[in-house]
């Protein structure tokens, strides 16, 4: 039983209650949150205390399903941190399955130097291509080396300028000298030709110009013709 000091009464921090009370471990007085009297009967130091004794031993605590779990239940971080259990995890991703995902898109908006980082990656272990690009490896210009069109590393804006890698030898992956950032449309127009079509095409392009030009040249000379015929 948590031995309440009487004399003191509940207190709000940070919109919590917390109550002061002596703790039987280390016999001082401190604060406990008020709703957690009922889970346990000692201070935050002594928690603290405990969780480095049991992580010594081989344990970590789960805050979800509030018990000691062995290490290999835990996803760690890279920084050593855990939230909760593999179970209570995977638990809670199906639970919030959308919310995730809104703030995985919005970090990733966020980071656009890691989202190529991490969907190339990707896209070389698919692939079976090699790999040993570093995030400092990814440099996003202000404009598309190809296109000359701006680079707008927010994807929300527009997906046409958004960045993009390329990688210069395909069959040598994404490895470090083989990589350049262009537009997405760049990217795309590249891998979606070939060679010949794109030769055909500019071919074509060229005509058609030439024509219009041709065109846009006989009617300033009717314009002008129209001009020279209005009296006055
Ligand atoms: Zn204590
Ligand atoms: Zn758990």
């Amino acid at each position: 039983m948590v031995r309440k000091k009487e004399t003191f009464k509940p207190y709000k921090m940070k919109g919590k209650i917390y109550v002061k009370f002596i703790c039987p471990f280390c016999k001082k007085e401190r604060s406990i949150l008020e709703e957690s009297i009922n889970k346990r009967n000692y201070c935050y130091v002594c928690l603290r205390k405990e969780r480095q004794q049991k992580r010594e031993e081989g344990f970590e605590w789960c805050g979800k399903c509030e018990r000691y779990k062995e290490f290999k239940d835990f996803n760690f971080r890279k920084d050593g941190t855990i939230r909760y259990c593999k179970k209570c995890e995977s638990i809670y991703v199906k639970k919030n399955k959308n919310r995730i995902k809104r703030i995985r898109n919005r970090w990733l908006a966020e980071n656009p130097e890691r989202r190529l980082f991490y969907a190339s990656k990707k896209r070389a272990k698919d692939l079976e291509i090699n790999f040993d690009l570093e995030l400092k490896d990814i440099k996003i210009p202000r404009k598309c080396p190809i296109l000359k069109i701006p680079i707008f590393p927010d994807r929300s804006k527009s997906k046409i300028n958004s960045p993009s890698i390329d990688r210069i030898i395909p069959e040598l992956g994404y490895t470090k000298g083989n990589i350049q950032i262009i537009s997405w449309r760049a990217n795309w127009l590249k891998n979606n030709a070939t060679f010949f079509e794109l030769e055909k095409l500019y071919e074509f392009v060229c005509k058609r110009r030439e024509f219009l030009n041709r065109l846009s040249f006989n009617h300033k000379m009717d314009n002008t013709l129209t001009l020279e015929r209005r009296p006055g």
